[in-house]
């Protein structure tokens, strides 16, 4: 049993080996820490010179405060490990590159993400869970929901809204709004790569292309 403080990258994979680096830069007392990897796929020990433990592992330790950073791309997968996690009281961690930049009236969702030179201006509000991955940028006025999650480079521009576990693929723009009359992505969007936002996109859309259209079935 330890009673050092817990603390775990959910997931091991890519996006998950991307964020272990950035913990050391987040949480200052790290030496009364344990830091680690958790999966359910326990097949390797060690990754990255972090223990691999399961989720059984991880809520057998009931003398400790445990905290999780769920690193999986996928919405629905980081909804439902989270529930599983707040079932168990485990809580949420934040986990913020050194280099981020956040401007003034920012209100962000615990669990949230944000990787090296990634940039909010000001005025924004965020859900749970959000992932903003590497040269990514969210301007004035946005709103975004819950589990919503931002590929590398994504250029988000003022006045956009998003929904609940929208997906923005690597590059996307997506066009200024204004107060009056948000740019609106739905609920469960995807918003494929490289893909030029210019109108609102329907709740479970998939959108492609410059200027972004309905990806034929
Ligand atoms: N995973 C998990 N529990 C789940 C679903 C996925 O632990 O319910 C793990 C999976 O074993 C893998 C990682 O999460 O190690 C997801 O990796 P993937 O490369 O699919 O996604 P990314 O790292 O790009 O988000």
């Amino acid at each position: 049993m330890t009673s050092k403080k817990i603390i775990a990258v959910y997931g091991k994979s890519g996006f998950g080996r991307e964020v272990m680096p950035l913990v050391s830069t987040t949480i200052a007392e790290l030496n009364s820490s344990v830091v680690l990897f958790v999966d359910d796929s326990k097949s390797e020990e060690v990754v990255n010179g972090y223990p691999v433990w399961s989720y059984a592992d991880l809520i057998s330790k009931t003398d400790t405060e445990k905290y999780v950073v769920i690193a999986i791309a996928d919405a629905a997968i980081r909804r439902s490990i989270a529930r599983k996690c707040e079932k168990d009281s485990i809580k949420f961690l934040s986990i913020v590159a050194s280099n981020h930049i956040r401007m003034d009236s920012c209100t962000v969702g615990e669990g949230a993400i944000f990787s090296s030179h990634t940039v909010l201006t000001s005025n924004i509000q965020i859900g749970k869970h959000f992932h903003c991955n590497i040269y990514s940028y969210v301007a004035h006025d946005c709103v975004i929901g819950d589990y919503v999650t931002f590929a590398p480079g994504v250029k988000c521009n003022g006045n956009v809204h998003i929904d609940d576990n929208a997906y923005i693929g690597t590059g996307a723009i997506l066009k200024q709004g204004t107060s009056e009359k948000p740019l609106r992505i739905g609920k469960g969007a995807v918003v494929g790569m490289g893909a030029v936002v210019t109108k609102d996109v329907a709740d479970g859309a998939i959108v492609i292309g410059n200027p972004a259209i309905p990806m034929a079935n």
